[in-house]
């Protein structure tokens, strides 16, 4: 999925009104499998990188590949929770550790049904298996127009629940534009294309 359907569905599952250091721990657990891939844009537009060999080469060799690999392994973040749990029974900060790697772990569970050729070795550093969807969250050849639409769907019931929880301005504020972010584009190709 979406980075920012990631990072509402982890929100809407995991964060507690009042629980700053939970909350920002939540986001960050969401956001890091998708670390690399925005380090390779930042990197790319520096360096002035045609973005067509961004996506086609670079993501898919090392050192890219290797970092993507790392921030998408299932056990890693299984360690990591391991480590909080039993760290929390004696360090009351290692609790945002559990909850940043709840967060990670529900990011890699929800990508897993929805990637095709850019699927993951879920299984890192213990084997190469990768689990190839008939789904693509993107690729139009694998049904990945009907993902849009649904994820376009789950990513507006997720803000309109998050809404309800927070009150304060500026999380409304992302709110709204993550809404913005999720129809604006379809608003905008229903209006250009001629039926
Ligand atoms: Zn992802």
């Amino acid at each position: 999925m979406n980075t920012q359907t990631h990072v509402l569905l982890a929100a809407a599952i995991l964060t507690r009104q009042g629980e700053p250091a939970r909350n920002v721990a939540v986001i960050a657990g969401a956001l890091v499998p998708d670390l690399a891939i925005y380090t390779l844009f930042v990197w790319s537009k520096i360096a002035a990188v045609p973005e067509q060999r961004v996506w086609s080469e670079l993501y898919f060799q090392p050192p890219w590949s290797e970092a993507v690999t790392v921030g998408n392994s299932a056990p890693l973040y299984v360690l990591i929770l391991l480590v909080a749990l039993l760290a929390s029974r004696w360090l009351r900060p290692a609790t945002a550790l559990i909850f940043f790697a709840l967060a990670a772990l529900l990011h890699l569970v929800t990508d897993f049904p929805v990637h095709v050729d850019d699927a993951h070795a879920h299984l890192w550093p213990f084997s190469d298996w990768r689990f190839r969807s008939p789904v693509s969250y993107w690729n139009p050849d694998h049904n990945g127009g009907v993902f849009s639409v649904l994820e376009v769907g789950l990513g507006i019931a997720l803000s309109l629940i998050l809404w309800r929880r927070f009150q304060a301005k500026w999380v409304r504020a992302l709110l709204f534009l993550a809404i913005v972010a999720y129809l604006g584009p379809p608003i905008y190709f229903e209006m250009h294309t001629n039926h």
